[in-house]
């Protein structure tokens, strides 16, 4: 699914450009969660990024294929038509655009660079009451512009109707769970739980453990120094948990 190897990237203008992720290798097959954790300012949102193509970040080494394919060559329009998503650590309000046609417009780009024919009225209007069904969103909320005057626990149910519309190949969640309470935190888990599916891999960063409580992963890695320092199984994430970091940096070094 997604294969990372030896990357490295700078962030920033060419004269003060700063090197971020410095070799960084990584394997996440399809149909596995794996989770990255590390300090602040390891460089794991930079991952998400130059993961997806935004602009500012520079590929100065190494390799990323999703499928086979090379992604780091794509446009960020491209990835996204091959499936690639990112969720929003802090969601943006949109006012005067309501949610479903937000939904619609990315579901049709995303058609779009496929070749394929836009999504019919009735065909999206069926999609998007099953998932607010099963979400159990208020399909009043979907006429309302995109996180305007939403709580936190709307955005993000919003967030995962988004994902689920969308039905992306590879998700990566960046500090989704930041500053949630409980109940937000069991809606991001349970909407990644049944977006789980053979075909589909993702990558959960986060700083605390407790998501992973919700969302039991593969694998987990610790990124620092800008790369994968050290990977375990769900119980590193405890022990990261109790420890801190400096034990497994100390391991590393
Ligand atoms: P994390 O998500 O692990 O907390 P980030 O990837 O956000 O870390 O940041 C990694 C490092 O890169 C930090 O030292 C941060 O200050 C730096 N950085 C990120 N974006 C920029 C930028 N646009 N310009 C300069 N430095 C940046
Ligand atoms: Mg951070
Ligand atoms: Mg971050």
């Amino acid at each position: 699914m997604l294969k990372i190897t030896d990357l490295s990237a700078t962030v920033g203008e060419d004269s003060e450009a700063k090197t971020i992720l410095n070799g960084l290798s990584l394997d996440v097959p399809a149909g596995e969660v794996h989770a990255i954790m590390g300090p602040n300012g390891a460089g794991k949102s930079t991952l998400s990024y130059v993961l997806t193509g935004r602009s500012g970040y520079e590929v100065t080494g190494g390799s990323a294929t999703l499928n086979g394919e090379d992604i780091l060559g794509m446009d960020p329009e491209e990835r996204a038509a091959k499936g690639m998503f990112l969720s929003f650590q802090y969601p943006v309000e949109i006012p005067g655009v309501p949610v479903m046609t937000f939904v619609r417009t990315a579901m049709n780009a995303q058609r779009k660079a496929r070749g394929e024919a836009e999504i019919s009225a009735p065909d999206f209007i069926k999609k998007s009451r099953d998932v607010a069904k099963m979400l159990n969103l208020d399909a009043e909320m979907l006429k309302r512009p995109v996180n305007v005057g939403f709580s936190g626990g709307e955005k993000k149910r919003l967030e995962i109707y988004q994902m689920m519309m969308l039905e992306p190949k590879f998700l990566i969640l960046d500090e989704t769970d930041s500053g949630l309470d409980i109940d937000a935190l069991k809606t991001v888990a349970d909407g990644v739980n049944a977006m789980r599916d053979p075909s589909r891999g993702m990558l959960v960063i986060t700083h605390y453990q407790r998501l992973l409580d919700y969302i039991k992963p593969d694998k987990v890695h610790v990124l620092a120094k800008g790369r994968i320092i050290k990977t375990g199984e769900a119980d590193l994430a405890l022990r990261l948990e109790k420890e801190g970091y400096d034990g497994v940096l100390g391991e590393a070094a």
